[in-house]
């Protein structure tokens, strides 16, 4: 099985990508998360990501292209994966499909999580960590999630908030590359959509705005 994951920063992707793989039992691909741990570990690529990362802009494409396909090409994903975070533009889309074919194989699903720009940014900037533990949920533009007064709403420890869920700008950046339909993120997905008119590839779109439980409710009765 391999499945594409698209949703804007804010839509829960990270939520649901978790059910999916657990429902498929896939290894989770993520791009961003692959970028990290380079720089975590100072590798030479993680050195070279950093910068663009920062500064809230892709990565160049010689640069991510071959590391994800690298990647895939490792084996554990063998039998299957589920890509987050790639592609985020038509280059990297049109490149995965061409290796993919090359190698003889398709892809199986692709998701959207359909979430207006407004409400993601909303949600982005609602999160609320709390100190005793980043697993309660807290968001003051959540109705279901919305802290007790400044508290958390599950254990009445303090909340503060992630400073880069916080940067209007650097959230602004990063939705203006996901939310291009001519180029970036969304028009990489719609390319799999033209395709997925053809048969034999599913193209699965969710509406984001319900609550975490309800759009997993959806996307389990539609896998
Ligand atoms: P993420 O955790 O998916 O939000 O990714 C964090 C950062 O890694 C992004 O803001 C980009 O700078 C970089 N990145 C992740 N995936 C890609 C990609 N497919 N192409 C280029 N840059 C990427």
């Amino acid at each position: 099985m391999r499945i594409l994951f698209f949703g804007p920063n804010g839509s829960g992707k990270g939520t649901q990508g978790a059910i999916v793989k657990e429902k498929y039992k896939l290894p989770h691909i993520e791009s961003g998360a692959i970028f990290r741990e380079n720089i975590g570990k100072g590798t030479e690529l993680g050195k070279k990501a950093k910068a663009f990362i920062d500064k809230g802009d892709l990565v160049p494409d010689d640069i991510t292209i071959p590391m994800i396909l690298d990647r895939l090409g490792q084996a554990d994903c063998k039998n299957g994966w589920l890509l987050d975070g790639f592609p985020r533009n038509v280059n990297q889309a049109k490149m995965l499909d061409e290796a993919l074919q090359k190698a003889g194989m398709g892809l199986d699903i692709v998701i959207e999580i359909v979430l207006d720009r407004e409400i993601a940014k909303n949600r982005i900037m609602g999160r609320r960590l709390c100190v005793n533990d980043n697993n309660h949920p807290n968001n003051i533009f959540i109705d279901a999630i919305k802290p007790n007064g400044d508290k958390c709403r599950v254990c009445g420890g303090d909340l503060k908030t992630r400073s880069d869920d916080q940067d209007e700008a650097a959230i602004g950046k990063r939705h203006d590359i996901y939310y291009d339909t001519a180029t970036g993120t969304l028009a990489s997905a719609y390319y799999f959509r033209d395709k997925a008119k053809a048969g034999g590839l599913r193209y699965i779109v969710l509406d984001g705005k319900p609550g975490v439980k309800e759009v997993a409710a959806e996307l389990m009765g539609k896998l």
